[in-house]
Parts: C-alpha cells; structure tokens; sequence
C-alpha cells in the first residue's frame, strides 16, 4: 500500500547504553542496515552517547535523536539540555513527552508545547508522544484523553510546523509490557489522530503529518502494525537494544 508517506522506525534506548556499548549497537546496525533506503532510520541514545554515535553515523542511513530537551535556549536551567546544544551533534529528532517523562518528571502538554516550538525553532524535528492508561481505554476514554493531549501539545505550532512534526501514538499499556496493540486498535487511534490533525490544521497537514505506533513493538508484529493504513512507522524501545532485533524490525517492514 502506497500511503504515500515514508516509514520512520526510531529507536528510543533510554536510560540505557555507555558510549562503548552505545558504538557496538550502532556498528552492528551499520552493517545491518546499510541498504535500506525506504524507511527512515533514528536512533535515540542517552545524551552521554551523542557525540560519539553522531561520529559513527557520519555518512550512513541512520539519524541520530535525542530523548528530551528543554524549552529554553540557554540559562540558569541546571540539568538541562538545550536544542541548539543537540544541534552541534547533528540531532535531527526530539522525543517530547514520552508517557515516563510526563510521569516521573510530570511534564505537561503545556510544557511539551513550549519545547516543540523551540525544537522547531531549532530545526529539529519533535517526535510528539501521545496515549492512554489501560484505565482510561477501559473506561472507552481513549479518544477524550489523546485528543486533549494532541490539542494542548501542538496548540502552539503553525500547520508547515506540524507537517515536519511526527507524533507517536503510544498507549501506556503497551509500553514495555510485551502486548502490543492489535492492528486494528493502532490503525483506529491512528485514524483518530489524523482527523484531529485535519479539524487542528488542515487536510494536507493530516496526509503528509506522520504518526508512529509505540508499544511492544518487535519483530514479529511490526509488519502488521506498519501495513495498517494510517500507521507511519514505530518508536521502538526495548527491541532497539540489540542490533538483530531493531534491524528486523526494520527489514520486516521494507516491501
Ligand atoms: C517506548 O518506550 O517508547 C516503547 C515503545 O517501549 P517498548 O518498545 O519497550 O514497549
């Protein structure tokens, strides 16, 4: 199926990965994934590593992303990191809002607003995470929650912001669990986003917008979920620890 947009399969490792193991990962997925031109490539590595995975990547496939940033540029913000600091390791991506940001460091849609106007103002692309609780699916509030979370946390980006903008649908549940969303539950959050991305922006904005699928997603089930029609990609987390499992991901979705 021509969805006429290209697949984005990135990587999120987390609190995870020295800078020697970070290098070993990304050799093996050099060498994996040297041919693949059809999908986009991002690996996300902890701060710690982006200097030196920025280096090993120089002329290959593979992007490199950060996990977070601040909404500031510059300041008495300790412990912050700031989009024109990830700029000089040629960051291209920014995952905002990730469902552990938004509980442990209780980050707001608010918040994530402000950082995915900076990372624009940047020219860095935001990876924008949206989803719900078990509770709240169980509770049929699905639609109620993400679509708050899609309204409040691109409230301040303009409709050729949010083209460049890729928001990643990952209900909590599914994260790190090991049970993935059916096809057919991605593909009907993933429907709902894009008609708020057209009732928010505009028809266009919505065609071209991608929207990865987060949660479990591994290479046994990524096939399925990115042939659904309205799903662009994943965000992969514990299967982007090792270099077969990513790279399988990633060759079982290349037609
Ligand atoms: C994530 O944390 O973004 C994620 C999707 O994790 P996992 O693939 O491990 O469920």
């Amino acid at each position: 199926m021509d969805k006429g947009r290209k697949l984005i399969i990135a990587g999120n490792w987390k609190m995870n990965k020295t800078v020697a193991e970070a290098l070993d990962l990304v050799n093996g997925l050099k060498r994996e994934l040297a041919n693949i031109k059809e999908i986009d490539i991002v690996v996300c590595p902890p701060f710690t590593a982006l200097s030196d995975v920025s280096k090993a990547i120089l002329n290959t496939n593979i992007r490199l992303g950060a996990q977070n940033m601040s909404e500031h540029n510059f300041g008495a913000y300790t412990g912050e990191i700031a989009a024109g600091m990830l700029k000089e390791f040629s960051v291209r991506y920014v995952i905002l809002g990730h469902s552990e940001r938004r509980q442990y460091q209780k980050e707001t849609d608010e918040l994530i607003a402000k950082k995915a106007l900076a990372a624009h103002a940047a020219s860095l692309k935001p990876i924008v995470c949206v989803g719900e609780t078990l509770a709240q699916r169980e509770a049929g509030r699905t639609e109620l929650v993400v679509g708050t979370q899609l309204r409040k946390s691109l409230a301040a980006l303009s409709a050729g912001q949010m083209e460049e903008t890729i928001i990643a649908y990952e209900p909590i549940w599914a994260i790190g669990t090991g049970k993935n969303a059916t096809a057919d539950q991605a593909q009907d959050a993933h429907m709902f986003i894009r008609k708020q991305l057209a009732a928010m922006f505009n028809e266009t904005v919505a065609r071209h917008a991608r929207i990865q699928y987060g949660g479990s997603v591994k290479p046994s089930n990524a096939r399925e979920l990115m042939s659904q029609r309205d799903v662009d990609g994943a965000l992969v987390g514990g299967a982007s620890l090792e270099d077969r499992s990513f790279s399988d991901i990633i060759k079982n979705c290349v037609n």
